[in-house]
């Protein structure tokens, strides 16, 4: 089982025939992905195989999403509400998750912006595509980035004294970004960042 999941036992199955509503996240973004119902036999073979698996009620049997898409949510962790009748599913989805090829089943739904850029960073990274300023600044090494890094935090400090808004702006994306790629180049990335921002008690 994972750790941290709630027992089987522990949840309360009486309110609604023997389902839970299943809220599904991203774990990278936090972009809320889409809902669907869990009974017990769908919550312990998500546990089982990883894979976010729920109840169906149109195919009136247990559904592992992405079993035909191969658009899987492998699991990383599950908790339930203060009353024990909700799941929290945080997942990794590999694909789109709405079947409209979208990432989420609402259309609006909101992920972090910077999450999302540290995400495609990572992708970048590992695909390296031909054409793109992110391959070519990671295949450049990390003494061209890091002084990217400088040159970026430079202009943001700049921007800030000489009181250009607009410019201001700009260049702390700049520096964002660069810094996303530098991290990344070490095989760091937001999260960890974010990580030690907690440490601090922020
Ligand atoms: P999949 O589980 O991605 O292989 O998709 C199999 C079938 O499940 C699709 O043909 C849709 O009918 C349905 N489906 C896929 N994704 C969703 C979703 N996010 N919400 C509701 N139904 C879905
Ligand atoms: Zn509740
Ligand atoms: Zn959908
Ligand atoms: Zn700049």
């Amino acid at each position: 089982a994972l750790a941290g999941a709630p027992d089987v036992d522990a949840l309360d199955w009486s309110k609604g025939d023997g389902l839970l509503p299943a809220v599904v996240q991203d774990a990278a973004t936090l972009r809320v992905l889409m809902l669907g119902y869990m009974d017990r036999a769908a919550y312990a073979e998500t546990l089982r195989r990883g894979q976010v698996t729920f109840f169906s009620r149109s195919k009136n049997r247990l559904w592992t999403k992405g079993e035909q898409s191969g658009h899987v949510l492998e699991l990383v962790s599950i908790e339930t509400d203060c009353d024990s009748d909700t799941l929290l599913v945080m997942a990794h989805p590999h694909g789109p998750t709405c079947h409209l090829q979208r990432p989420s089943c609402f259309p609006g739904a909101p992920a972090g912006v910077l999450a999302e850029l540290d995400a495609l960073i990572a992708t970048r990274a590992r695909e390296r595509p031909e054409g793109s300023y992110t391959t070519r600044l990671l295949e450049g090494g990390i003494r061209r980035i890091a002084q990217k890094v400088g040159e970026e935090g430079v202009e943001t400090a700049l921007a800030g004294v000489v009181q250009d808004d607009d410019a201001l702006l700009g260049e702390s994306a700049d520096l964002l970004y660069h810094l996303i790629v530098l991290l990344r180049a070490r095989d760091l990335s937001l999260t960890d960042v974010e990580r030690v921002l907690r440490t601090r008690g922020g």
